[in-house]
């Protein structure tokens, strides 16, 4: 049985989910075929009332999927509350919008016809979801599909079976049809099989590079659409006339939110030479002042790391980073406490042959640079085998935008964190995927973007021209 919960702050081993059959397989296949033909024939507007519905389950029962998400991977409390939220406001805003911003798009042309674009569904969906955020990771790609009316099924993380099944179960609950979205505990293999299916059209995938690689070989090799959305190192540059208290503030929240395990986290702080003192200092004096624990507890401000694999694997490239040349400006101390804790660490003098240098460190570890001009800060942000997004901090807001212009990711934001809501565009560039979920972009990542030209009265001895020509 690979799926389990165990939770990440006691280490107790809470639920193990059996893997799933061929028969689940085959069920979840079938079942979402004959949904996507049935809605074929239902307007786009006739889901919205389900995920209205599904919005207000996700309140109404968000202390008790908030409890799920946090034994699970282990973030705070809090924090899970909020990302239930955002899960409610993602569905709402598609249950509103999804069929206007799905009706046909009709295109000037010469005098063929009328010619517009359907933006029609076209089959079942495979989605791949991490666990970093066990319920918006699955909304991002869900309610923009429902209200296309492209069937889902979801392959969750190994580690967040919980919230897989829960989500699953507000969906069912809230009267969406069977098919909809169906939670499988499948393996890898399993998951190449489904995309390989020919009643499978498109393949949905968040998570490392590793699993991108994977995942993308099998969809190309059986010509699926797919979008991947992957790891990020992003940048987060303070140019020389930014206010530093101000800087700082935006720093130390966006590095410690969810334990650093946010792909969109910054990883890289590229800080102008007259600030940069001033910024380890202060930066420094907000994660001392961090208090480890159990959480559940509100009085707990950083969370343990999702797993004993993660822990392990970023405190490795802790190492690794120090054993090359980089300073340990503050933390990488063990943490009392049994479960899965890394202490906020800043580290300093990261050269570029350091061996770490390209790597995402994917907790709450600040890598700190220093940059005298803003084209030093622009170069060093997209030296990066990533490109997914960006801050950059300024007193002047319009040289902060054209800066943010000049880094070469898919999303920056200026003087602000980075922020997820479904009007906006989220995906990357380079290293970090291709393709966007949520917004426009993403509701129509897996439609059909179907021409129909009706001709009113065609006179074939004056064409329009085009290929078709016979004279
Ligand atoms: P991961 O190992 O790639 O896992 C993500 C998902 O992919 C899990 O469900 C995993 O299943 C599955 N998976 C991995 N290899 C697979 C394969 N060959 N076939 C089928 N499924 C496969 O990613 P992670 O390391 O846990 O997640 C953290 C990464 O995700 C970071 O790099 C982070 O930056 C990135 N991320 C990106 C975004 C974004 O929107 N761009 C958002 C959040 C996170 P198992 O759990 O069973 O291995």
């Amino acid at each position: 049985m690979a799926y389990k919960t165990v939770n990440p702050y006691t280490n107790e081993l809470v639920k193990s989910y059996p893997d799933a059959t061929s028969e689940e397989i085959e069920t979840a296949l079938g079942t979402g075929y004959k949904l996507y033909k049935q809605w074929r024939d239902e307007s786009v507007a006739s889901r919205a009332v389900i995920l209205h519905e599904i919005a207000d389950r996700l309140r109404e029962n968000e202390n008790e999927l908030a409890k799920i998400a946090t034994i699970d991977m282990g973030k705070l409390y809090a924090e899970s509350k909020g990302e239930v939220e955002l899960c409610a406001i993602i569905a709402d805003y598609y249950a509103d919008n999804g069929a206007d911003l799905l009706k046909p798009t009709p295109i000037s042309s010469r005098n063929t016809g009328d010619a517009e674009i359907l933006h029609q569904a076209t089959g079942v969906l495979m989605m791949v979801e991490p666990w970093n955020f066990p319920y918006y990771q699955i909304m991002r790609v869900f309610a923009p599909n429902f209200m296309v009316g492209n069937p889902m099924i979801l392959k969750h993380a190994s580690n967040t079976p919980g919230s897989a099944e829960a989500f699953a179960k507000i969906v069912q609950e809230a009267g969406a049809p069977a098919g909809s979205l169906t939670n499988l505990f499948a393996s890898y293999d399993q998951v190449a099989d489904i995309i390989a299916d020919p009643r499978v059209q498109g393949v949905a995938l968040t998570g490392s590079k590793r699993g991108g690689q994977s995942v993308a070989e099998t969809a190309g090799k059986n010509l699926k659409k797919n979008s991947m959305e992957l790891g990020g190192s992003d940048a987060f540059v303070v140019l020389s006339d930014a206010d530093v208290d101000k800087a700082v503030d935006l720093a130390w929240r966006v590095r410690i939110y969810n334990a650093g395990q946010v792909c969109t986290s910054d990883k890289r702080f590229i800080v102008a030479d007259n600030l940069y003192d001033e910024f380890l200092k202060k930066l420094k004096a907000n994660f001392e002042k961090l208090v480890p624990g159990d959480p559940m507890d509100p009085k707990t401000t950083i969370a343990p790391m999702n797993s004993k694999r993660a822990k392990e694997k970023l405190q490795g490239q802790i190492d690794k980073a120090v054993a090359g040349g980089a300073n340990v400006y503050y933390g990488n101390q063990p943490i009392d406490l049994p479960g899965q804790f890394i202490q906020p660490t800043i580290l300093t003098d990261i050269d570029k042959d350091n061996p770490e240098f390209y790597d995402e460190m994917f907790g709450p570890v600040a890598q700190v640079f220093k940059v005298s001009s803003d084209q030093e800060a622009i170069d060093l942000a997209n030296d990066s085998e990533l490109g997914l997004g960006g801050i950059v901090v300024s007193a002047d807001p319009q040289h902060g935008k054209a800066i943010a212009e000049k880094i070469e990711t898919g999303m920056v934001f200026v003087n602000s964190f980075l922020v997820s809501l479904p009007e906006l565009p989220f995906g990357g560039v380079k290293g970090s995927g291709y393709g966007r979920e949520m917004s426009q972009l993403g509701l129509n990542a897996f439609t059909n973007e179907k021409l129909v030209v009706t001709a009113q009265d065609p006179d074939w001895n004056n064409p329009a021209g085009g290929l078709a020509v016979f004279k």
